[in-house]
C-alpha cells in the first residue's frame, strides 16, 4: 500500500517500504512506505495549507463530513475488523468491537463539534462583553500504538477534526494496513491536507512530528518511556501535549464478590487482547481466606480458554504482537518463581510452528518485591496476592508509580466509595471492567500521563482558549491617566 499525504497516495522520497506481519503466522500481509523525516514535513506542509480553510469550514459542515466518515465505516465494517484481525492479532469479535466503538466515537464528536464554541461569563462592567472562545491549534500530529489502532486514533482524529485542526497520523509500524484502509475508504472526502498518514517508525516519522515547529499539538497513545521522549524533545517549543502512557492496573476481589462472575470479569480484564491493553489487569488482590477457592476456579476457567489465530472463530485469546513481547512475559514469570510464586496454569510456548503464542498464567504467592507486581508486563498473566483487610487491599492497588485503572468486585456501598475515593487512577470500574464510554473522559493520573480523551474533555484537548474582552461603547475610562 501506499501513504496518504495532500490527498494523493504516495510513496517515501526513499522509495524504501517495510512488511507488515501476521502475528498469528508470521506471514507478511502487505508492504507500507518507510517513511522518512522528509515525508512527515511533506504531510506537515500539507496540513498546514490546509488548514486554514478548514478551520473556516463551519462546525455543521464538519458534522456532516464526520458522519459520512461513520457511515462509510459501517459499509466497510466486516472488511475492517477483518484487515485488523490479520494485522493485530486479537480475536475478530474484539476488532468488531474496536471498529464499533470507533464509528460511534466519529459519530459523537460530529455531534459534540457543532454543540459549543465556547462561553459568555458576565462582564466586569456595563456596556462590556467577554467571550471565552475555542480555537484549533493548527496541525495535530496523532500517533498511536498497535494494540488498539483504530480505537486510539480515533479517539484522537474526530475530535481533533470536528474542533477544526487537521491531522498528521504517523501509525505504529506494525498496524498501518486497516489506518490506511480506514482513511481510503471512509475519509476521502475530506479536502486534501486535512488527513494525512505518514507509515514509517516512530523514531524517523513520529520523532519529526513531535520537534517540527509547524506542529503545536501532539496526541500520543504509547509506553511512559516514549512519552517521557516527547515531554524532553519538546519542553523548548512549549507544545501541547496529550500523553495516553502505560499501566499496572490492580483488580481488587472484595470478600463479598460473588465467585464465579468475579472469575469471569477477572479473566476478561486481564485477557482481552491478550493482555495487551493499557488498562489490562495486571495485579489481583483477592482476601486471604477466599484465595485458595478463588485461585483455582480462576485457574481452572482459564485453561479452558482456546487459544489461537484471532480470525478463527473458536479463537478466546490470539497471539501476542512479536516475539520480543513474548519473551518479556516469560521473564516476568522466571522472575516472579525464582522470588518464590506457583504457577497454577500456563506460562509456557504452546506447540505450534508459527505465530507468538502464549498460554496464558494464573500465579499466586506473588508480592511486591517481583517484576510482574511492578513494571508493566502487557501479556497474558494473572498474579494473585492475599490481602487481610480492604486497607491493606487499598494502599496495595495504589503502591505503584502507574494510576491508569482499577478495577473492584464488590455490591458494598461503603467499600465501593472507599475504592473510587482513595485510589489514584484516572478510570474506575465497579464490577464492569474495562468498558468504555465515549461521553466520559479516558485517561492516567501518575506516571500514567497527561489529559484526557473521549468526553468534552477529549475535543477540550484540540481547542485553545481566548479570551475577548471587549468595551462596546469605548470612552476614556476614570482609572486610566493621570491618577
Ligand atoms: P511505544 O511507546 O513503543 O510506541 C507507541 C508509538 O510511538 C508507536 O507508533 C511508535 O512508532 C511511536 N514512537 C516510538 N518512538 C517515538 C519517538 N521517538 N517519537 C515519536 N513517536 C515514537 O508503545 P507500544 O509498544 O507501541 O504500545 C504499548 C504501550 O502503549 C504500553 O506501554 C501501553 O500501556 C501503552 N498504551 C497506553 C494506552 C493509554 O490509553 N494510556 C493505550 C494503549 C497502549
Amino acid at each position: 500500500m501506499k501513504m496518504w499525504i495532500d490527498g494523493q497516495w504516495v510513496d517515501s522520497v526513499s522509495g524504501g517500504v517495510m512488511p507488515v506481519t501476521n502475528p498469528a503466522t508470521q506471514e507478511v500481509l502487505d508492504t507500507v512506505p518507510a517513511g522518512t523525516p522528509e515525508d512527515a514535513a511533506r504531510a506537515v506542509a500539507a496540513a498546514r495549507a490546509a488548514y486554514p480553510a478548514w478551520r473556516r469550514v463551519s462546525a455543521v459542515e464538519r458534522a456532516h463530513m464526520l458522519h459520512a466518515a461513520a457511515a462509510k465505516m459501517r459499509d466497510r465494517f466486516d472488511d475492517l475488523a477483518r484487515l485488523l484481525t490479520l494485522e493485530e492479532g486479537k480475536p475478530l469479535p474484539e476488532n468488531e468491537e474496536e471498529i464499533d466503538w470507533s464509528l460511534n466515537t466519529i459519530d459523537y464528536y460530529a455531534e459534540l463539534g457543532r454543540h459549543v464554541r465556547g462561553r459568555v461569563p458576565p462582564s466586569p462592567g456595563e456596556g462590556q462583553l467577554s467571550l471565552v472562545l475555542k480555537e484549533p491549534y493548527g496541525v495535530a500530529g496523532c500517533i498511536v500504538p498497535w494494540n488498539y489502532p483504530i480505537l486510539l486514533l480515533v479517539w484522537k482524529i474526530a475530535p481533533a477534526l470536528a474542533a477544526g485542526n487537521t491531522v498528521v497520523i504517523n501509525p505504529a509500524s506494525l498496524t498501518p494496513l486497516t489506518t490506511l484502509r480506514m482513511v481510503e475508504w471512509a475519509f476521502d472526502h475530506f479536502p486534501p491536507g486535512v488527513v494525512n498518514v505518514v507509515t514509517g517508525s516512530g523514531s524517523a516519522v513520529g520523532d519529526t512530528l513531535v520537534r517540527h515547529p509547524d506542529v503545536p499539538v501532539i496526541a500520543f497513545t504509547g509506553s511512559t518511556a516514549v512519552g517521557q521522549h516527547i515531554a524532553r524533545a519538546t519542553a523548548g517549543q512549549m507544545k501541547h501535549l496529550h500523553l495516553e502512557l502505560g499501566g499496572k492496573d490492580p483488580f481488587v476481589i472484595a470478600d463479598d464478590a460473588p465467585l464465579d462472575a468475579a472469575v469471569e470479569a477477572l479473566a476478561y480484564a486481564a485477557l482481552i487482547n491478550t493482555g495487551q491493553v493499557c488498562t489490562s489487569t495486571e495485579r489481583v488482590y483477592v482476601p486471604r481466606a477466599m484465595l485458595p477457592q478463588f485461585s483455582e476456579a480462576l485457574a481452572e476457567r482459564v485453561a479452558r480458554l482456546r487459544l489461537g489465530p484471532g480470525i478463527e472463530p473458536t479463537t478466546d485469546v490470539g497471539p501476542m504482537i512479536g516475539a520480543a513481547d513474548r519473551a518479556k512475559v516469560i521473564e516476568h514469570i522466571a522472575d516472579a518463581v525464582s522470588k518464590g510464586a506457583r504457577v497454577l496454569t500456563g506460562g509456557q510456548i504452546p506447540d505450534v510452528e508459527k505465530g507468538f503464542f502464549l498460554e496464558p498464567a494464573v500465579l499466586v504467592g506473588v508480592d511486591h518485591t517481583m517484576r510482574i507486581m511492578r513494571e508493566e508486563t502487557f501479556g497474558p498473566t494473572i498474579p494473585l496476592m492475599a490481602y487481610d483487610t480492604f486497607d491493606e487491599a487499598i494502599a496495595l492497588a495504589n503502591d505503584t508509580e502507574y494510576g491508569l485503572g482499577a478495577c473492584l468486585y464488590s455490591h458494598d456501598a461503603r467499600k465501593v466509595r472507599r475504592f473510587y475515593e482513595e485510589v489514584q487512577a484516572g478510570t474506575i470500574w465497579i464490577n464492569d471492567p474495562l468498558t468504555d464510554n465515549y461521553a466520559g473522559p479516558f485517561g492516567g493520573m501518575k506516571m500514567s500521563g497527561i489529559g484526557r480523551e473521549l468526553g468534552i474533555e477529549g475535543l477540550e484537548a484540540f481547542w485553545q482558549t481566548k479570551h475577548v474582552h471587549w468595551d462596546i461603547e469605548g470612552g476614556v475610562k476614570e482609572w486610566w491617566y493621570p491618577y
